[in-house]
């Protein structure tokens, strides 16, 4: 069962008291941040000019497909013949953060309509399995895919009624917050993967 709303906040302020601040995570080194902290306050960082877009992880021969070199059993939630679901290998700050891939080498815009048809049904399914859990307020589910060029879709879980954590920087506190205890999120994973193989496919080891 995840956490409640009360248990992480007792984590975080056992860690910091109830004003403090977490550490700040490595936002420093990531020059897409769009924030900055300008004589002590928060603004938005210099925009830099148009240039050349970067290619993606799979779209060229020194940035190889990840996803095509094989999925890390350690990590795979369920699969089935066409999809893998993964997890990112440890707990994080959020309850579940989980990613759905192809196995073959599409990004959204690619899939037959049977397979947007079958991302559509995982979707749903998992979004509802895992909002069904206790103490998930919400799943949020976005594919940004500026890094890699092989779909994976994020399935964010949040905890429920802790009010702070909500809407799009949800993602942001993934890494602020400190990560829950590990055989609980096993746990979920376990549950995740059983439910969603009462539909098919089968759950990862
Ligand atoms: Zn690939």
């Amino acid at each position: 069962m995840p956490e409640s709303a009360e248990e992480v906040y007792a984590r975080v302020v056992a860690q910091v008291g109830e004003d403090g601040h977490l550490p700040m995570p490595p936002m420093g080194d990531w020059d897409i941040f769009p924030w900055v902290v300008v004589d002590g306050e928060i603004a938005p960082r210099s925009l830099r000019p148009p240039s050349d877009e970067e290619p993606r992880w799979g779209e060229s021969p020194d940035k190889p497909c990840g996803s095509c070199a094989g999925f890390d059993p350690d990590t795979v939630v369920w699969e089935d013949d066409v999809w893998v679901l993964t997890h990112h290998g440890k707990p994080s700050g959020l309850p579940l953060v989980l990613t759905l891939h192809p196995r073959d080498h599409l990004d959204l815009g690619e899939l037959t309509d049977d397979q947007a048809s079958q991302l559509g049904r995982i979707t749903n399914r998992l979004v509802r399995i895992v909002e069904n859990l206790p103490n998930i307020g919400r799943v949020h589910t976005m594919r940004i895919g500026d890094g890699g060029s092989h779909l994976h879709q994020w399935f964010v879980a949040r905890t429920a009624r802790l009010t702070h954590v909500l809407g799009s920087p949800t993602l942001d506190w993934d890494d602020v917050l400190p990560p829950g205890p590990e055989h609980v999120w096993r746990a979920d994973l376990r549950t995740v993967a059983e439910k969603l193989a009462n539909w098919g496919g089968q759950g990862g080891s």
